[in-house]
């Protein structure tokens, strides 16, 4: 299994390079795809994990197929598209809009183990990205979803949450949070 890089390593503080276009079905992309699927399914806690996380510095980040389960969804996360089943991939993903209406949250990361703190995000969000086979997609979101999309586009400009949060604190590792 691939280690998830943690806070300090500067491979989580440089910004992430696009995917070219031509180069996303290359076996070299499938292989960051596959470590990062595998990297996620392997954290219990996870929902979101960008390629920097496990030190690839692309663009890319995907949000865990546990966003579909029943518990996940009444977390008033909402879809606004059908939902798939899998990992759901996004590659040059760029936020194209969100709502002025900002919700406050409580926030965690995989790179930053154990510590959660305060954090405004904006409520809805919009991301476009390409998709595996290279088809450009839209998707919105609310809730845990659109925060996922916040914090993951961060990962990919170098930024971590606890740069934006406020009351950051440990929390005891049995304490089960959504981490991305
Ligand atoms: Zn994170």
């Amino acid at each position: 299994m691939t280690a998830i890089v943690q806070e300090g390593d500067p491979a989580l503080r440089k910004v992430a390079a696009e995917v070219p276009l031509g180069e996303i079905e290359s076996a070299a992309i499938k292989k960051v795809i596959a470590d990062m699927r595998r990297t996620l399914s392997s954290a219990k806690d996870g929902v979101g994990l960008a390629a920097p996380q496990i030190g690839v510095p692309l663009r890319i980040f995907i949000v865990s197929e546990k966003m579909f389960e029943p518990d996940f969804a009444e977390e008033q996360t909402r879809w606004e598209n059908a939902p798939e089943t899998g990992h759901l991939v996004f590659i040059n993903p760029v936020l194209a809009r969100v709502s002025k209406k900002l919700v406050t949250m409580e926030e965690g990361c995989l790179s930053t183990r154990h510590r959660f703190g305060i954090i405004e995000r904006a409520a809805k969000a919009t991301v476009t990205a390409y998709d595996e086979t290279g088809k450009k997609f839209t998707r919105s979101a609310s809730g845990l979803l659109a925060e996922i999309f916040q914090h993951e586009i961060d990962h990919l400009n170098g930024i971590l949450f606890v740069d934006k949060a406020r009351d950051v604190r440990e929390v005891k590792p049995e304490h089960r949070h959504a981490k991305s």
